[in-house]
């Protein structure tokens, strides 16, 4: 079935077709005619598959052929973790509600709250937020969401991780109990079906490909690369593959840093991205890495989750996760949609059995890449810049690595 034989608006039909849009995906499929039906839904699958869209589809259109004369408030909430989410998510409703009259807004902290205020009593009808700034305004008395008709929670599995069990149960209490609830999660577990449960009302349940974890157009692989090694072999395959877009996954945002900073003394330009980073530098960065200004992002494992740019090739795990749960995350910021990606994990003699975790949680080995001993100790000595004391730089990051703060 293609997006032109479904029953709903051609406003959106013209839209989805010019941003290539033709099939859904399986979520899509799956999630789309419950959703128009009227029915809560309860739907897992990976990050990649286009989890957006299944929701923002049918509520569009449902809001634009339910237009309430008259009333200018907001008809439905998406809730999401993080701000970038909150930004991404709203413009996704604004490119596929471009031709109707359905409008969106994406509502978040760290930014002015006056201007937005204003947009809020200006009228719309979907209102994409943080937790935070929603409830510092509904308390304000700057936001009513007594009429709303639709609650979506997104990324609901990083909601939970990051604390946000409280407020979920709290938007409860702002917003009507005859409503259609909408949940989407990447992962699955006791706690998020709990807190599904607490608020859908006897909802459709979708779950795609529940057994692995690991979406399935990414390839991955492994080498083994020592710890005071891995900048060497960075160095090598961002030269190597120029022309291609990396995100680099590092354990914390000391190491973040440090890696940019090495990254640049060999001249190659990267950007790093993580929750030390002052809000509208993070979006700025993201800008730039969407444009293609800037190529290589190097970040955490919090700053990037749900992050969709459509145009990466590979992950490189400079450090594998302590978290086997977060592998997946990551590799998931590539291999998008009907696109392929791949993953690249950096493993040391001091990281095996973190591999030995993913492989366990995936339930797959991952390929090896082998690297022979000569091409090893070629890299190594493959250094552009004769003052480049790497000895010395290695030796203080050893020292500082022990008091390493986290995300
Ligand atoms: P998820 O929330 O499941 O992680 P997203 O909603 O961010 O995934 O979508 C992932 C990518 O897939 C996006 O770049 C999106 O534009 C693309 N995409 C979604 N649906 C389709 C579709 N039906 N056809 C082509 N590309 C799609
Ligand atoms: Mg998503």
């Amino acid at each position: 079935m293609k997006f032109k034989d479904y029953n709903i608006s051609s406003l959106i039909k013209e839209q989805l077709d010019e941003m290539g849009f033709t099939k859904p995906t399986d979520i899509q499929f799956k999630a789309i005619k419950h959703i128009l039906d009227g029915e809560d839904v309860m739907a897992v699958a990976q990050t990649g598959t286009g989890k957006t869209a299944a929701f923002a589809i049918p509520v569009i259109d449902l809001l634009e052929r339910k237009n309430r004369k008259g009333y200018k408030g907001i008809r439905c909430v998406v809730m999401v973790p993080t701000r970038e989410l909150a930004k991404q998510i709203s413009l996704v409703f604004q490119q596929i509600g471009k031709r109707t009259s359905v409008k969106t807004f994406g509502l978040f902290g760290g930014v002015e709250q006056e201007q937005q205020i204003r947009t809020i009593n200006n009228g719309l009808d979907v209102l994409v937020t943080t937790p935070g700034r929603m409830f510092d305004l509904i308390s304000q008395g700057f936001l009513d969401l007594s009429k709303l008709d639709f609650l979506v929670l997104d990324e609901a599995d990083l909601m939970l991780d990051l604390g946000f069990n409280k407020d979920i149960q709290d938007i409860l209490k702002h917003i009507p109990q005859r409503r259609q609830t909408l949940f989407f999660t990447a992962t699955i577990s006791k706690k998020i079906k709990n807190l599904a449960y607490s608020v859908v009302r006897n909802a459709i349940r979708i779950q795609i490909s529940p057994k692995n974890p690991v979406a399935k157009n990414i390839d991955h692989a492994v080498a083994f690369i020592e710890m005071d090694d891995k900048r060497f072999f960075l160095e090598n395959i961002l030269k190597e593959y120029e022309e291609k877009n990396f995100i680099v996954f590092a354990r914390t945002k000391v190491r973040v840093e440090r890696t940019v900073a090495a990254m640049e003394r060999v001249g190659v330009k990267t950007e790093a991205l993580h929750g030390g980073i002052d809000q509208k530098e993070r979006f700025a960065i993201l800008d730039r890495f969407r444009s293609g200004e800037n190529r290589v992002l190097v970040t955490t494992d919090v700053a990037a989750r749900g992050i969709d740019i459509p145009t990466m090739d590979y992950v490189i795990n400079y450090d594998l996760p302590e978290d086997p749960e977060n592998y997946v995350h990551r590799c998931g910021r590539t291999g998008r949609g009907n696109k392929r990606g791949q993953a690249l994990s950096f493993c040391s003699t001091g990281e095996r059995e973190l591999l030995a975790n993913i492989e366990e949680y995936t339930g797959e080995e991952i390929e090896q890449y082998e690297i022979h001993e000569d091409d090893y100790k070629e890299i190594l000595n493959d250094i552009d810049d004769p003052t480049y004391n790497w000895k010395r730089l290695l030796d203080q990051v050893n020292k500082e690595d022990g008091k390493e703060e986290e995300w």
